[in-house]
């Protein structure tokens, strides 16, 4: 059964890192905890264990984890979200805006069809920027987001409540202020 307070145990907050005034939440100790990760993954497989989607995306990189998990037990094809120049082969990009500059995130063509029902999974939800510029690759190809899920939404800065905005329904396991 899933337990918030002990998930919210696995996650530390590194104050001012990357940056002087970011308190960064931290997953990775969920990864060094097997009981953790079992916790979370079993999150995930029984809310879409009965769903209609038909694909898995996931974002680079600490979205993989889970994701890749989730994908294996759910038997769903995942898809691969990456940062720009990490695909071989002919890429499609969307370009987004960070706190500072740009970034961009690419997928391979053809990773992605008319018609797919898609699962978007990233680890957390901060401003939406990184996962608004998933959701347009994913639809410029034709998809439709079924869901975005995450482990950590941070509600504050308000992007899981932009995706909704979108009539996207937005799945997260716990919430930080
Ligand atoms: P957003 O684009 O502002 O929503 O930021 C979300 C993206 O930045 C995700 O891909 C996260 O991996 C990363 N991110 C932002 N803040 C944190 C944090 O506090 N902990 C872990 N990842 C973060």
């Amino acid at each position: 059964l899933y337990d918030d307070f002990y998930i919210k145990s696995l996650i530390t907050t590194i104050e001012d890192w990357p940056k002087e005034g970011i308190s960064f939440r931290d997953i990775t100790p969920i990864f060094s905890d097997p009981k953790g990760m079992r916790m979370v993954v079993d999150a995930y497989v029984h809310r879409y264990i009965a769903s209609d989607i038909t694909h898995i995306a996931c974002i680079d990189a600490r979205g993989f984890l889970i994701a890749a998990v989730l994908a294996y037990e759910l038997q769903k094809p995942l898809i691969l979200i990456r940062k720009k120049g990490k695909l071989p082969g002919k890429t499609i990009s969307q370009r987004y805006a960070l706190e500072y500059g740009e970034a961009e995130l690419e997928i391979q063509e053809g990773a992605v069809a008319e018609g797919d029902n898609i699962l978007l999974f990233d680890d957390l939800i901060a401003t939406g920027g990184t996962l608004f510029a998933a959701i347009s690759l994913l639809t410029s190809q034709g998809a439709s987001i079924k869901e975005v899920a995450a482990i950590i939404d941070l509600p504050d800065l308000q992007g899981s409540q932009k995706i909704r905005d979108a009539e996207i329904p937005v799945f997260s396991l716990c919430a930080f202020d």
